[in-house]
């Protein structure tokens, strides 16, 4: 029996920056073709290697203001002094087609996804850095933040890593395949929930017809 229609699911990924989370999201949707990225905007600069609209659609604070005054924002946070948002329009069509979309969010995000009228499809993913060296380790090889960005990354870290106690699941980054595998596992799991399943009354109807009919057949055989 396949269950081919879905609820689509809100996967939410949060981390401490530098705690591998954005290629983690990458090789998840690389993977999975059920699973779309939401590309967020942000009013912060463009870093080297950066596409607007791939890493994020980079907008000025005039216009970030005017789409969150347009309401085509579902949340948006400051984050490291810069905004950030997950525009609404793109979500609300892949859920539609019963598709799954994943977001790359802090955790001020998270909340507002779950205070969101999509709040029941949130999955929460927090990734946790196998420690504080590694995690400074990356920040520093990736060489993308100035001296100053990097402290200030560092020191946000310890009041995201608290967070993590609200997030329905934590996986520890200590080997980057474990972690896709991990998270994988959670979305194979989750999409199973029953009350996700939106064509599963029909399937059992038609389940259970083709039980009663079967059972009439015998019993005409027997009589
Ligand atoms: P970065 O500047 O390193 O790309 O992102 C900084 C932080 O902003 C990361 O923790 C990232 O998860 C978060 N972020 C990215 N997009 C969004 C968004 O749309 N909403 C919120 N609330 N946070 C975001």
């Amino acid at each position: 029996m396949a269950i081919r229609c879905r609820h689509g699911l809100m996967l939410v990924l949060s981390s401490p920056s530098g705690a591998g989370k954005s290629s983690l999201v990458r090789r998840l949707i690389e993977r999975d073709s059920e699973l779309l990225l939401s590309v967020s905007a942000t009013t912060r600069p463009r870093k080297p290697g950066e596409i607007d609209g791939r890493e994020y659609y980079f907008l000025s604070r005039e216009e970030f203001s005017k789409r969150v005054a347009s309401g085509l924002m579902l949340e948006y946070a400051d984050v490291f002094g810069n905004r950030y948002g997950t525009p609404k329009g793109p979500v609300e069509e892949a859920l539609g087609k019963g598709l799954d979309v994943a977001f790359d969010v802090d955790w001020q995000g998270c909340e507002q996804l779950v205070q969101s009228e999509f709040g029941n499809r949130v999955v929460s993913v927090f990734v946790l850095p196998p420690s504080v060296v590694e995690l400074e380790n990356r920040l520093i090889e990736r060489g993308r933040d100035s001296r100053e960005d990097l402290e200030g990354r560092m020191a946000g870290a310890i009041d995201e890593i608290e967070r993590c106690r609200s997030y329905d699941y934590v996986v520890v980054n200590d080997d980057f395949q474990r972690c896709v595998d991990a998270i994988e596992t959670i979305i194979a799991a989750e999409r199973m929930r029953r009350w996700r399943q939106s064509g599963l009354e029909e399937q059992i109807e038609l389940l259970a017809d083709e039980f009663r009919k079967r059972l009439d057949g015998s019993n005409r055989t027997l009589t």
